[in-house]
């Protein structure tokens, strides 16, 4: 099965739970998951409950790998996994790459989410063609000898990783999800991380009231958004991880500023698929 196009597709757009009223469904309710579909691989940015759309699509004729690139250990971007049923098929090869947070080593956590009495069964129900692999924020991760991605740390409780992905010397993609604009360096350094991609990814949970209750709740304000997007003209931007509280009507109240004053800022939607050059 080959794709004519590479694309990136939405399988969760939320932050915190998959919870939320039908008025919230357009934009998405399940939490953070994001394929990056090149011809010869997926590649997959967090495990939360969209990771399990995915598997239910996926089908058995598709031979390309799948990798998973974890950002952090909160529940909302790993409760997706053991849910994701590739993982227990022998016709998948995949990766799951796991950053080293706070010194914690990520399988440890996965250990304790997947195993009784969180959960029924433990990781080694999965497949051996399933494979964990360990690296430390800072290093770049070399999946093919066309892709290479960079990673580094971001501010969030805990930490966070954010990605960048370069095909054939072009970036195509940067993610960035949580992070908090906790010093005065924060917000230059994701210009300075995404400026050259094609499309960032980015946490822009709350308004800018809504944030100046939020302090150390690890997450970005629209008006930390409209900064980042003012310097990086080129970049396409999507507005991500959408707070569980929020109507879709209310998000696209708070978010209609920034997406009449910035041509390169959209909204996240689960289940868009966008068709890349
Ligand atoms: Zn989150």
């Amino acid at each position: 099965m080959k794709p004519t196009h590479d694309s990136l597709i939405f399988w969760g757009t939320r932050g915190g739970l998959p919870a939320g009223s039908l008025t919230s469904a357009s934009l998405g309710l399940a939490t953070s998951c994001v394929e990056l579909r090149l011809s010869d691989r997926h590649i997959i940015l967090d495990a939360g409950s969209g990771i399990s759309l995915f598997g239910q699509e996926i089908n058995d004729d598709d031979t390309r790998p799948i990798d998973i690139l974890i950002g952090h250990y909160h529940f909302d971007h790993l409760i997706g996994l053991p849910f994701f049923a590739p993982l227990f098929s022998n016709k998948k090869q995949i990766r799951i790459f796991l950053p080293n947070l706070d010194n914690n080593l990520g399988i440890e956590t996965i250990d304790k989410l997947i195993s009784p009495p969180l959960f029924p069964i433990t990781r080694d129900m999965f497949s051996n063609t399933v494979s964990f692999h360990s690296f430390v924020p800072g290093e770049t991760l070399n999946l093919s000898s066309e892709i290479s991605i960079k990673s580094s740390l971001f501010p969030h409780p805990g930490q966070n990783c954010g990605y960048r992905i370069c095909q054939s010397g072009i970036n195509k993609l940067c993610y960035i999800s949580d992070i908090e604009n906790s010093d005065q360096n924060t917000l230059q350094d994701v210009v300075n991380f995404a400026k050259d991609s094609d499309h960032l990814i980015i946490d822009s949970s709350y308004n800018d009231e809504e944030i100046i209750t939020k302090k150390g709740w690890g997450h970005l304000s629209l008006g930390d958004i409209k900064i980042i997007a003012k310097q990086i003209p080129e970049t396409q931007i999507f507005l991500y991880h959408h707070d569980i509280f929020k109507s879709d009507d209310a998000i696209i109240n708070d978010s209609a500023h920034i997406l009449s004053e910035c041509d390169n800022v959209r909204l996240a939607k689960q289940f868009d698929k966008i068709q890349l050059a």
